[in-house]
């Protein structure tokens, strides 16, 4: 068990960047960095969170109108507001997790032509598990603080959010088909944009799945009603996943050998 306080110390002003495909729990992951301390900023909520606060603006109507196509929006609308985010004097200080960008290779470039990055994490999810979670998982999504459900990670109140009590929805690009694209979209972005992030030398694989004959505590395990979920990995085989718990804790003891050591 890691020591949370010196955790949250170790990990004080880094600049982490979360990168996975579509599904692969981007968002769940920036919570639990959120959770030691660190700044969220995630690509897709910043741009949520513009359509919910100003939905007849232009800039709104842009936005919009590509996210309902799973098309990334144009680079000059997210970049700036990206950037601007990160230079806040509250983010410098405590330091950030950045999800969902960059997601291409130019995006890329301009990001790390201003900073530094302290550690990108690449979250490792058996394809057939990313569409597999969001449309039979029924994922869900508080408009108010943006957490995550699925039926493999439900709310303890079905339909309403545990933190602040809002009614849960569907996000607007979850559609089948939609994923579908999305998911291609990503592969093609991915070939250009992993080499960069290679490059950097903090780049780290978090993997989701649990091996064959690890010894793991079943309530570290995704379960659909009360059994034990077995996924199909990409190699043909199948593996048990971890749940959010487990994951969270994989997650913090991979910071802890990263920021903290022995
Ligand atoms: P996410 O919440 O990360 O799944 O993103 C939801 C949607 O927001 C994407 O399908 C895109 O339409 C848009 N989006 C998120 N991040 C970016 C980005 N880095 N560049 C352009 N569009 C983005």
């Amino acid at each position: 068990m890691v020591d949370l306080d010196r955790l949250k110390e170790g990990v004080r002003g880094k600049k982490l960047i979360v990168f996975g495909p579509p599904g692969s729990g981007k968002g769940n992951r920036s919570n639990d960095l959120k959770a030691l301390g660190l700044v969220a900023i995630s690509a897709g909520i910043v741009l949520r969170n513009r359509l919910r606060d100003e939905p007849n603006s232009d800039l709104s109507k842009k936005v919009a109108y590509h996210m309902k196509k799973g098309e990334l929006v144009p680079s000059d609308i997210i970049v700036p507001i990206i950037l601007g985010s990160l230079e806040q004097r509250d983010v410098l200080e405590r330091g950030f997790v950045l999800d969902g960008f960059p997601r291409t290779r130019d995006q890329g470039k301009v990001l790390f032509s201003r900073i530094d990055s302290d550690l990108v994490l690449f979250l490792d999810v058996p394809r057939s598990f990313l569409t597999y979670g969001v449309i039979e998982g029924n994922r869900r999504v508080c408009p108010t603080c943006q957490k995550g459900y699925s039926d493999f990670d439900p709310p303890k109140e079905e339909g309403l959010c545990d933190i602040c009590r809002s009614r849960l929805v569907k996000r607007l690009d979850d559609d089948a088909s939609i994923i579908e694209k999305r998911l291609k979209d990503y592969d093609k972005q991915v070939k250009e944009l992993l080499p960069l992030l290679e490059s950097t030398g903090k780049f780290q694989k978090l993997s989701i799945t649990v091996d064959k004959d690890e010894e793991i505590d079943e309530r570290l395990l995704k379960k659909i009603k009360g059994e034990v979920y077995w996924v199909e990995t990409d190699d043909g085989g199948k593996a048990r996943m971890l749940n959010l718990e487990g994951m969270r804790m994989r997650l913090y003891n991979l910071i802890w050998e990263i920021f903290v050591g022995s």
